[in-house]
């Protein structure tokens, strides 16, 4: 047998080979290796026609360190389901409890996880229901030495340096804990990711810090801080920052995507470059629940479904600058989603109430992770054919 499994006739859309027809896609030793017309000779073959065959989703902001921090959730029972094979986590471990996080979650999980490493010593170590200490607040506990370290010493599964700024996150240190935190970039050679929410600082003042591949998260928050103006044009500062080739993140969570942002963004031509759910704790039971849906809002306000696919594939894997992630090339990791797009009345909600009906719904069917099937609902949907 030339190949482990053959997923047969779906619809594969690939934007990594800009790809969108029928077609199968093969997988051996846990990589992708077939990807063509009629494909033969596999140990197992699932008719998957009527269905849309993606790369495996990626989740570019997530936060899985179950158990060690009130905010994570468990990443295999979230990634099961709603259609994500990598989970990366943004910060919510530091230096001081980075190797908890490596040993008890991310080696015992089935899911993908990479993650971005907190500039700050233990992470978010304060966000919960009851409790909410932006850990950006105090600089007392940002810890730039001991970060470059870990994040030097764990380069298989670190892809970058956290930080949060805001009024919740940093309090009055404003955009110091950024320049802490690019020291750290810098000095060992990884993107950023920055988290932003009310002033100070400014959306415009932290945009500017930003450098060619770091990632804006929570980049099409409501006001105060939104990437538009009242008058529904799109900021110089974000234009100029898009132009110097810094990355978009959606980051949805329960505080950082309206409705009405994204409109004025997408009137202008302006989409993310990746859509992410920011599931955590606090907002898995919405608004955000989780990567499909984040999804589906951004369809429903018009974006292609190719393109929607980019941002959770293709797009996600250039920020984390691993191409063999989010990509159905032969070689590429094995990972694969199944996906149906539902045609009905739908509602959906924004951080701020608001409430949007759409005409459709991205439904994760069915997830291989490392050439492997992985969704639960795996076998009844798609019957198995002759090898
Ligand atoms: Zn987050």
């Amino acid at each position: 047998m030339t190949h482990d499994l053959i997923l047969k006739g779906g619809r594969v859309i690939d934007p990594s080979q800009k790809h969108d027809g029928i077609l199968d896609v093969a997988f051996t030793d846990g990589k992708v290796s077939g990807f063509g017309k009629d494909l033969k000779g596999a140990k197992e073959v699932r008719d998957v026609s009527g269905y849309i065959v993606s790369p495996g989703l990626i989740d570019l902001h997530t936060h899985v360190y179950w158990g060690g921090t009130s905010l994570g959730i468990d990443a295999d029972e979230f990634c099961r389901v709603s259609g994500v094979t990598t989970s990366v986590d943004t910060g919510s471990a530091g230096p001081g409890n980075w190797p908890g996080f490596r040993k008890h979650v991310i080696e015992q999980s089935q899911a993908r996880i990479l993650a971005y490493l907190h500039v700050s010593h233990a992470g978010i170590y304060g966000f919960d229901h009851r409790v909410m200490v932006g850990e950006s607040g105090d600089l007392r506990l940002m810890n730039p030495v001991d970060c470059a370290e870990v994040a030097d010493k764990n380069r298989d599964l670190i892809v970058g340096i956290k930080v949060r700024v805001g009024l919740h996150a940093s309090g009055e240190q404003g955009t110091a804990p950024l320049n802490i935190a690019l020291q750290v970039a810098n000095e060992v050679g990884m993107p950023l990711m920055c988290h932003i929410d009310h002033p100070p600082p400014s959306y415009e003042e932290v945009i500017g810090m930003l450098r060619p591949g770091d990632v804006l998260t929570h980049a099409f928050r409501p006001f105060p801080n939104a990437p538009a103006t009242a008058q529904g044009t799109v900021k110089p500062e974000v234009l100029a920052a898009r132009k110097r080739g810094v990355i978009f993140d959606i980051g949805h969570g329960k505080g950082s995507f309206s409705f009405k942002t994204t409109r004025a963004m997408l009137a202008n031509g302006f989409e993310p470059d990746v859509i992410s759910s920011d599931v955590h704790k606090l907002c898995i039971d919405g608004p955000a629940y989780d990567q499909v849906t984040t999804m589906s809002k951004f369809l429903c306000m018009g974006m292609s479904l190719n393109n929607v696919i980019a941002a959770s594939t293709v797009n996600a894997a250039m920020a984390l600058k691993r191409p063999e992630y989010g990509s159905l090339k032969v070689g590429s990791l094995g990972d694969a989603t199944i996906l149906t797009v539902k045609e009905g009345k739908f509602n959906y909600e924004d951080v701020v109430g608001e409430v949007l009906t759409g005409d459709r719904k991205i439904v994760s069917e069915g997830v291989v992770l490392k050439g492997k099937w992985w969704h639960p609902k795996r076998t009844s949907k798609f019957p198995k054919v002759a090898a």
